[in-house]
């Protein structure tokens, strides 16, 4: 639920969660219409169905336990190396570093004198920085610690050098330009999620969790005509291929042209 949704939000939405599936059990044996109805609220559906489908993989290859090793975490839906390490790590008290966005972002502050804001080493370079960071004990406390110096005063816009634990030693402290052309790269990357978000929200309300796919169209292209039905079938088609929705009409398969709208039923997948 954390992976890209800020704690708050999580906070007050895990209780309601668990009480619906208090095992992982329980959120195998439903079904994908209801996982997504009670995920209202959290953003990035495809989240609520990489935890189904990794609950019932559970089930069926681990008995209803979640792995202790990460290889078996990572062969599991919606699950990258990060999350691996952090399960191990925090629920089973393994030694492993783990990189996540604040970490990454510390690690290459402190690594390299960087100029700008958001900028970061590569990857593989910070797994290999936090690995040999990563002190013999008390590694749980010192993965904590990253996380929270990153969300908390290592932050990704301003960060707070003065208050900073490390701010004798590191070469990037009262030095980071801000990030230019932020807005601008922001804005380009998020309509087609929010549309499918926005929709997805919409099946959710009405009757029957279905609306015709010229319902769908004026909920997301208002002052359009017939210009953004392309678009439309872009993001139906990518709903249904992430498994999100069903959509039912009288010849199979999605066509750009020649089916009327009107003649499109789509549900949030059952
Ligand atoms: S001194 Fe500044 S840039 Fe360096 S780790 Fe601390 S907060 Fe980050």
């Amino acid at each position: 639920m954390l992976q890209q949704t800020q704690v708050a939000r999580v906070t007050e939405h895990l209780p309601h969660w668990l009480q619906r599936f208090p095992s992982i059990d329980t959120l195998a044996a439903a079904s994908k219409r209801e996982v997504l109805l009670a995920w209202s609220g959290m953003g990035y559906n495809r989240r609520a169905l990489h935890l189904h489908a990794a609950a019932s993989l559970i089930c069926s290859r681990h008995n209803g336990i979640i792995p202790n090793d990460t290889d078996a975490l990572l062969a599991l839906p919606g699950i990258g190396r990060y999350t691996a390490h952090a399960v191990v790590c925090f629920a089973y008290g393994k030694r492993l570093p783990m990189v996540e966005v604040n970490i990454r972002r510390v690690l290459s502050r402190l690594a390299s004198g960087m100029q700008r804001e958001n900028a970061v080493l590569p990857e593989t370079v910070t797994w290999k920085l936090a690995a040999s960071l990563l002190p013999p004990r008390a590694y749980f406390a010192w993965n904590q610690a990253l996380m929270d110096l990153g969300a908390m005063i290592c932050t990704a816009t301003r960060p707070a050098c003065s208050a900073c634990p490390f701010s004798r030693l590191c070469p990037s402290a009262h030095r980071l330009l801000p990030t230019p052309d932020r807005n601008t790269q922001t804005v380009r990357e998020t309509p087609r999620r929010l549309y499918r978000g926005r929709l997805i929200e919409f099946l959710r309300k009405q009757p029957g969790h279905c609306a015709t796919a010229a319902e769908l169209h004026r909920l997301l292209f208002p002052d359009s005509g017939q210009e953004q039905r392309m678009r439309l079938f872009d993001i139906l088609d990518s709903l249904r291929k992430d498994g999100m929705i069903d959509i039912h009409e009288r010849s199979p398969g999605i066509s750009a042209s020649g089916t009327a709208l009107n003649e499109l039923r789509v549900c949030l997948a059952e």
